[in-house]
């Protein structure tokens, strides 16, 4: 949503920030801006250091060397409980609480704050509308509710306090095929409809162009290339850009390929 604030420029800017976990250096030194009302897809092969990256924005994790600027402020420990109210972050698998009902994992950390009963209501109403999340399915449990509708869940979670930006690690990982379908278009409407900044990881190339104004390649740590889908097609700076987004369709290729196998079928 525009508030007619001016915002800056990049949501996040990761400058020479290295990782090591157990004297394995997980990310050599990044450099990273992500620019603000945008979505950018992080994208790479398991284990390349994505998670860890989003996990280094959100101040989950400390860089061991290096900066993080969170819309031009440095992160440090002091400051990263009051910034993270203004990020939304859902954990790779959702992570939303087996225990409590949809309601009350949404609306927790509302609470915890001390929001009004009524504020709190009005915010829940608002984002199940905004994510199509059943009414009748707020007092029901996670595991008396589909794969689709906790996602809705953990996203509900991490809009609540209205925040600037919106991580998401592998939303959509666990689902199956026409769900995932589905969420993907819903999800490009709910980014679409709010205009904030979005990080989303995936693994797969589809989603990442789909869903991404730019992407980010990674491959051991390393970006190895940063923009749209048709810059990572049409000037690929290494031969394993290519090799990544081979598997891509674009929608016309994907009608192309449909009619091709048609006529070989008369
Ligand atoms: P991705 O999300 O791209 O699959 P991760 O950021 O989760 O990758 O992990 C990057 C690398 O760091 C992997 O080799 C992983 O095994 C390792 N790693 C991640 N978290 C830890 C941890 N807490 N301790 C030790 N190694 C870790
Ligand atoms: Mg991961």
């Amino acid at each position: 949503m525009n508030t007619g604030q001016i915002s800056h420029p990049f949501i996040f800017e990761l400058k020479n920030v290295t990782k090591t976990y157990d004297s394995v250096q997980v990310l050599p030194p990044v450099n990273l801006l992500i620019p603000s009302e945008q979505t950018t897809v992080l994208i790479g092969p398991s284990g390349c250091g994505k998670s860890t990256l989003l996990r280094l924005m959100i101040g989950l994790l400390e860089p061991d060397t290096g900066h993080i600027l969170f819309e031009g402020i440095e992160i440090t420990q002091e400051n990263i409980p009051l910034l993270r109210q203004r990020m939304g972050y859902v954990i790779q698998n959702g992570g939303i609480f087996p225990h409590l009902t949809a309601q009350k994992n949404v609306t927790l950390m509302a609470q915890y704050l001390g929001w009004e009963r009524p504020r709190i209501e009005e915010r829940l109403l608002e984002l199940a509308k905004l994510t199509q999340f059943p009414r009748d399915g707020f007092n029901r449990f996670p595991a008396q509710l589909s794969g689709g509708q906790q996602q809705r869940i953990a996203l509900m979670r991490a809009l609540m306090l209205d925040p600037d930006v919106l991580l998401l690690d592998e939303p959509l990982g666990a689902l199956d095929p026409v769900i995932r379908s589905d969420l993907q278009n819903d999800l490009k409407q709910i980014f679409h409809s709010l205009g904030k900044s979005v990080v989303l990881i995936t693994h797969d190339i589809q989603e990442a162009a789909f869903l991404g104004h730019q992407i980010v390649l990674l491959r051991a740590g390393h970006v190895i290339q940063q923009g749209t889908i048709h810059e990572l097609i049409s000037a690929p700076t290494d031969p394993f850009v290519t090799r990544f987004v081979k598997t891509y369709r674009g929608p016309l290729e994907t009608l192309e390929t449909l009619e091709i196998s048609k006529g070989g079928d008369i």
